[in-house]
């Protein structure tokens, strides 16, 4: 069983496009259980880097109003996927695929969270304050490559709040995307285990958008996770947008992330049909192979177990309410 923790099939159902990752039957009989399904408002001009260095400017915000009446419609999207929708670890089991109902970008919560419990009524159950643009709550890692992940200030105040407000409620509060000095708000502030839904080693690739030591040293002493996003501009040493990326690169980003954290810390955060990802594993029907090779590396059963699902089962069992 493969709990994920992030897809954007949502997005392209609702913009009528094919999904390049995530044909559901497929993905069902590769293992794949369900995680995280983005929400995610699209900037009109989303970036796409081309050349190395690259230094792409945070796109526009987005008024409140325009992204709730897109966030409802994207919900409805979601409504109509044949998911289940997660509200419990318990939720999730091998055969069928589970949905977490997931933020990213909170620019359809009103900055004064009037709406974040009815929100939390349709099963929103994790939200990233930010996605790399900035909003009512925080600003984003803009993206940049090499670059450290350390640009532009913390949360707002609203966004300390929506911390506050997301812990008391039992949601998960999602660090990617959040430039460092947002990241460290929420260490500071949460009494959740810390999550990185999407998220690789800044050591291997100096994406803005990855972690450093010290931030995922702060993860696992919180008890939290960071998922392997599949995102080859996020795995390659170059930074590279090139599909003809072998699969051993999500391996070493695996490997490091266990040498620097310990097994109990690493999960899988694919980025399907949000990203480019190697061809070598095409998408979710290619997760088997993914494990294969895991296992080839010297993962066992025991270890492959935490990273594919106990992992993220754990994180839900200690933040859900
Ligand atoms: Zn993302």
């Amino acid at each position: 069983m493969i709990i994920d923790g992030h897809n954007d099939l949502v997005l392209r159902r609702w913009r009528g496009e094919p999904s390049p990752h995530l044909d559901l039957d497929a993905a069902l009989a590769a293992g794949f259980a369900g995680g995280f399904f983005a929400l995610y408002i699209p900037s009109p001009h989303p970036p796409d880097p081309t050349e190395i260095p690259y230094a792409l400017p945070l796109p526009e915000s987005i008024p409140f109003e325009e992204a709730a009446r897109i966030a409802d419609e994207l919900f409805d999207t979601l409504c109509g996927l044949p998911v289940a929708r997660a509200r419990s670890a318990d939720d999730f089991r091998a055969g069928r695929i589970t949905a977490i109902v997931h933020m990213e970008g909170a620019e359809a919560i009103a900055a004064d969270l009037s709406n974040l419990e009815q929100w939390y009524g349709r099963g929103l159950r994790s939200i990233g304050p930010v996605w790399s643009r900035a909003n009512a709550f925080a600003s984003g890692v803009p993206f940049r490559f090499p670059s450290t992940p350390d640009i532009g200030p913390g949360l707002t105040d609203a966004g300390c709040a929506l911390v506050r407000a997301c812990n008391e409620l039992g949601i998960l509060v999602d660090l990617s995307h959040l430039n460092e000095a947002g990241f460290w708000d929420v260490a500071r502030l949460s009494d959740a285990p810390l999550v990185a839904t999407h998220s690789n080693a800044h050591a291997l690739c100096a994406a803005s958008r990855n972690l450093t030591d010290a931030q995922l040293a702060a993860i696992r002493d919180s008890g939290g996770v960071a998922g392997v996003n599949f995102a080859v501009t996020f795995l390659r040493e170059d930074g590279m947008q090139v599909v003809d990326t072998p699969l051993s690169e999500i391996v070493r980003h695996v490997a490091y992330l266990t040498e620097r954290m310990g097994i109990d810390h690493v999960a899988l955060g694919s980025d399907f049909d949000g990203a480019v990802v190697p061809d070598e594993l095409g998408g979710a029907a290619g997760l088997p192979k993914l494990v294969g090779a895991l296992h080839d590396a010297g993962f066992d059963d025991a270890a492959l177990a935490k990273i594919t699902h106990e992992n993220w089962l754990r994180i839900f069992r200690a933040t859900w309410r």
